[in-house]
């Protein structure tokens, strides 16, 4: 129930029968049993809700959305409405010239407040009619590949979470068989943005190619986790003394799948031409074992990989147990491009994106940190045989079965 990493220590929220109990740290077991002995209520237990809209009396969420800086795009203040009644006034040509000329491009994974309670949704909105609009809020199945834009498709229609082949793309033939965007909320409050006050006052914030803003959910190793709104084109390097991680020794950029970047690329931008980020940062103090963080990230992909196709099933596995031989020092030489080698073959062999990145943690690792990797080759002394193959650990499961232990005759 409670974290400590880093010498840093954090309180979370668990569900306990079926009540979400916030604020939680590994000394509050005492009072829950107290509390559940007495009065079986555990309700009793939450005294505060969450902030933004999670604190509205409909929907009364335990969770903070922890936002540290509000930027002037996604998160900054808006008249409700606004930008729909603008969207109303003139054709879909010029709305979609409007996105165009703005240079908006499609945000990934975050999810925040938005408001309902208007007459902005349903039948006739804004009194134009014949415009119909609803929102149907689904829950996912909680999987990682879920996420995957034909898999959430799939979910949607009421089928397992699996991807789709393509083509067809979502675009030709998605939801139900019919073209079907698919956007995150982040995109959309861009949309809105850029209806309310124009395409040019949006283009000119971030890059060229990266035009607005990101949300960044930024954890690990910092004093201040949460999350920020800035614009593209920010330097890593700023965004760690933002965050108060100005000792960082590698920042995953992105989640899982995307890349780990040292202190040698710190200087690099966050925007979709340099390290374009899944929207969240994970920064890694410099005592941190950056193998031992790899591992733990294929620990995921081997977990979540649906087991449709052979190279994501198999190959997050093979990447494992070659990291983990390497980490106990049984790796060699050849090793480091057997893991290059593996990671390309499961880029360009998955089926969908998740088996497409599971081997970047590795692959931007290996880029990144590889005197790391290959002071641990270099410990082994040159032997001719298989210096991966532990003979004693071998048989071990065996020796279980048949109730007896193997005689092993080494040099
Ligand atoms: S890459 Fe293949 S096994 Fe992995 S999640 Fe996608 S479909 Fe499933």
């Amino acid at each position: 129930m409670g974290a400590c990493a880093g010498g840093r220590r954090w309180s979370h929220s668990e569900v306990v029968h079926d009540v979400v109990v916030p604020s939680l740290w590994s000394d509050k077991a005492r009072e829950i049993v107290r509390v559940l002995r007495e009065t079986g209520d555990l309700r009793r237990l939450v005294r505060r809700f969450g902030d933004g809209n999670n604190s509205h009396p409909l929907i009364r969420s335990m969770v903070h959305n922890n936002i540290r800086r509000e930027g002037p795009v996604v998160l900054a203040p808006m008249t409700l409405g606004s930008a729909l009644r603008k969207a109303l006034a003139v054709s879909p040509v010029e709305i979609i010239n409007d996105i165009k000329t703005s240079c908006l491009r499609g945000r990934r994974g975050a999810g925040f407040p938005t408001g309902m309670n208007q007459n902005l949704l349903g039948r006739n909105i804004l009194g134009k009619r014949g415009f119909h609009f609803d929102i149907r809020i689904q829950m996912g199945a909680g999987a990682c590949v879920c996420g995957e834009e034909t898999a959430m498709i799939s979910s949607c229609e009421g089928h397992r979470g699996d991807p789709k082949n393509r083509p067809p793309f979502p675009a030709q033939k998605g939801y139900l068989g019919m073209p079907t965007t698919a956007n995150i909320v982040e995109t959309f409050c861009c949309v809105a943005r850029i209806l309310d006050d124009g395409p040019g006052w949006f283009s000119e914030i971030g890059t060229r190619g990266s035009t607005g803003t990101t949300l960044l959910s930024v954890s690990g190793d910092c004093s201040g986790p949460g999350v920020y709104e800035v614009p593209f084109g920010i330097p890593l390097s700023e965004l760690l003394t933002i965050v108060g991680a100005e000792d960082a020794g590698a920042v995953q950029v992105g989640g899982p799948s995307d890349r780990m970047v040292s202190r040698a690329e710190f200087h690099r931008t966050i925007c979709y031409d340099d390290l374009a980020t899944g929207g969240s940062a994970m920064s890694f103090g410099p005592n941190r074992n950056i193998l031992k963080i790899a591992l733990k990230f294929l620990d995921f992909f081997v977990e979540e990989s649906c087991g449709y196709c052979t190279p994501c099933r198999v190959g997050n596995v093979l990447m494992k147990q070659k990291l983990e031989q390497i980490i106990e020092g049984r790796g060699q030489i050849g090793d480091l491009e057997h893991l290059q080698e593996h990671g390309t073959t499961m880029k360009l062999t998955s089926r969908c994106g998740l088996g497409q990145t599971a081997a970047r943690p590795v692959l931007t690792t290996l880029h990144a940190f590889r005197p790391v990797y290959e002071t641990l080759l270099r410990k082994r002394p040159e032997e001719p045989c298989l210096a991966s193959f532990d003979i004693r650990a071998a048989p071990q499961e065996s020796e279980k079965l048949a109730g007896r232990a193997s005689e092993v005759f080494a040099a």
